[in-house]
């Protein structure tokens, strides 16, 4: 993946014209209440699901972590650690691993904060669980898909931030650290 990889592309469920079974063309039909690609050979139904994200709020010395996004979506703007949960992979653990990639650090996750489903990802439809976390180790050095990763003042965030749900969980955190 560069930086110049075509979103269109990336989409995982536009443009498919092949069953992956056997290849046959899919059609666009009306199936179990959705519009769904189905082979008219195999039976083979392409389920558009929601893939599962992991993002985490980071908190040290009264300030929260972002990361300057490598690429698209949001190349060149801020966001939350943030990353697709894999397979298998507990979700807590998840964000512990895209802190570490992104960032350098080690967090301890502290809780849920939210959950939310979203389509602001051009990739995928998106379920988001944002977690809190505190720093309990590490070095803070950019990785992997950030080209930064910096603490900011809650009082000064940066701009732009990358997504609708970044920015609105980031406020709605604040506040509530506010009120305390
Ligand atoms: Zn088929």
């Amino acid at each position: 993946m560069d930086d110049t990889y075509d979103m269109d592309a990336q989409a995982n469920h536009e443009g498919l014209k092949f069953c992956p079974r056997c290849a046959a063309h899919l059609e666009d039909r009306e199936s179990r209440g959705h519009r769904r690609l189905v082979c008219p050979n195999c039976s083979y139904i392409f389920y558009l699901t929601p893939a599962a994200v992991a993002c985490v709020l980071a908190e040290q010395d009264g300030k929260l972590l972002f990361v300057l996004r490598r690429y698209e979506p949001g190349k060149g703007q801020w966001c939350l650690p943030a990353g697709f949960i894999e397979v298998g992979e507990q979700p807590e653990l998840s964000a512990v691993r895209e802190v570490k990639e992104e960032t350098g650090l080690d967090v301890k996750i502290t809780g849920i904060y939210d959950t939310w489903a979203t389509n602001e990802d051009p990739r995928t439809p998106v379920i988001s669980i944002a977690f809190t976390a505190r720093v309990v180790g590490g070095e803070l050095a950019a990785g992997d898909d950030a080209t930064r990763a910096v603490f900011f003042d809650m009082s000064d965030l940066p701009e732009p931030i990358a997504f609708a749900d970044h920015t609105r969980i980031v406020r709605t955190y604040i506040e509530e650290n506010r009120r305390g």
